[in-house]
């Protein structure tokens, strides 16, 4: 980056002041594999836009799925994508109408943009879209947050408290995780009487005690659905396919939740395992997007229980399930499974509300799960995974 100092002393970059271009890294329509472009510097144009300076994205398994599979998702009349959709930035400038926000607040950058006909995205709850005509930031027909500069509408940023901005990378993923677990507690609002301790009911802080809850996959994700369910007092079990030595089982014996490694059990022997203190799984929450072993784990769900499913596979996999014997447990033990995708701005809310306890909870978990950090122009390195023991790549745009 070409830096110079302008009369306030701030320092900024040459060559987007003399050739109004920043550098946005994406995909091309119809060209496999991840590049950078040069992008006209974004202006505000409406009264109520936001002129953000991006500091950090955090990658996840739909970005990396995005290069690998070649599903790049170009908006009509568009020849490319920028990607990444965790993001958070400085506020440099705003509209006339601009109410909430100011220069140099912190914001995190909502994904999700809704289709403006259905009643759930005109209530703010474009995660709920019932027509499927919404755009996604870095993932469907919008372009995302590895570049310098977004502009954006005051309506799709969310303030960051600045105590929390060095976690608030962790926003987006949490608030996937932060509607998983709402969808548990709303459907287990069916079960008001379900333990007779006071404090143990939905509406509870410690709404997970007397409950047995299995993640499946020790990935961020996964590990972040661990860390929710073990601050509502839930007995937490996760699972995945490394071997006990693995830093993802760190994690997972750090917040008191038990690791079961999967390779060698059978989807009954997995359940077994986690009905050991009460004989009933209460909760499931997948977080792997590995298909067959959700899916196989479907015939051993407990009496009312409640199955959460958040991964999106890519793959094509067939399995042979018996549907005679599904339906009839299905229906004679209440059981629930619900699919929950991306997040509105309550559940931004609520995770940037958790950052901090589920980082001084669990020993700076957060600060740990991010093995690698990775500047802009390195973005190859960025989308390569070679490591075994990696976890959350956060590309940093520019350093706090
Ligand atoms: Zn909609
Ligand atoms: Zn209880």
């Amino acid at each position: 980056m070409n830096l110079g100092v302008d009369d306030r002393g701030c320092l900024f970059d040459m060559k987007i002041l003399m050739n109004k271009t920043i550098t946005g890294v994406g995909m091309m329509r119809g060209e496999p594999g991840v590049r950078s472009f040069e992008v006209p510097m974004p202006e505000i144009k409406q009264p109520n836009e936001v002129l953000v300076r991006m500091k950090e994205v955090g990658l996840d398994g739909t970005d990396i799925n995005m290069v690998r599979y070649n599903l790049q998702d170009v908006a009509e009349g568009k020849d490319r994508i920028i990607l990444g959709h965790e993001g958070i930035g400085v506020v440099e400038a705003v509209g006339k109408k601009v109410k909430s926000l100011k220069a140099g607040d912190i914001v995190n950058v909502l994904v999700r943009r809704g289709c403006g006909e259905c009643e759930p995205c005109l209530n703010n709850a474009s995660d709920m879209c019932m027509t499927g005509r919404f755009i996604e930031r870095g993932i469907h027909k919008l372009d995302g947050l590895l570049t310098q500069y977004i502009v954006d509408k005051e309506m799709y940023l969310v303030k960051v408290p600045p105590a929390v901005k060095k976690l608030a990378v962790f926003t987006e993923p949490l608030s996937i995780v932060e509607k998983g677990v709402e969808q548990i507690r709303i459907i287990q609002s069916r079960l008001p009487w379900y333990c007779p301790h006071d404090g143990h009911s939905l509406l509870d802080q410690d709404w997970g005690g007397c409950k047995v809850a299995l993640v499946v996959g020790a990935g961020p994700l996964g590990l972040l659905a661990a860390a929710l369910l073990r601050l509502s007092k839930a007995y937490t079990y996760v699972c995945d396919i490394v071997s006990e030595d693995h830093p993802k089982v760190k994690f997972v014996n750090d917040m008191e939740a038990k690791y079961i490694d999967v390779r060698d059990k059978t989807p009954e022997q997995i359940v077994d395992f986690c009905c050991t203190p009460s004989g009933i799984l209460n909760i499931i929450f997948e977080a792997s997007g590995a298909a067959a072993t959700a899916l196989e784990l479907i015939p051993f769900m407990s009496r009312s229980s409640i199955y959460v499913m958040t991964g999106i596979p890519r793959e094509n996999i067939q399995i042979s399930l018996d549907a005679a014997r599904l339906m009839r447990q299905i229906v004679r033990y209440n059981q629930v499974i619900v699919g929950s995708v991306n997040s509105n701005r309550s559940h931004f809310e609520m995770a940037l509300a958790d950052l901090e306890k589920i980082n001084s909870s669990f020993g700076g978990m957060l600060d740990r799960m991010i093995t690698r950090r990775v500047p802009l122009e390195d973005y190859l390195t960025a989308f390569t995974i070679s490591d075994p023991n990696h976890i959350k790549t956060v590309v940093e745009i520019e350093p706090w």
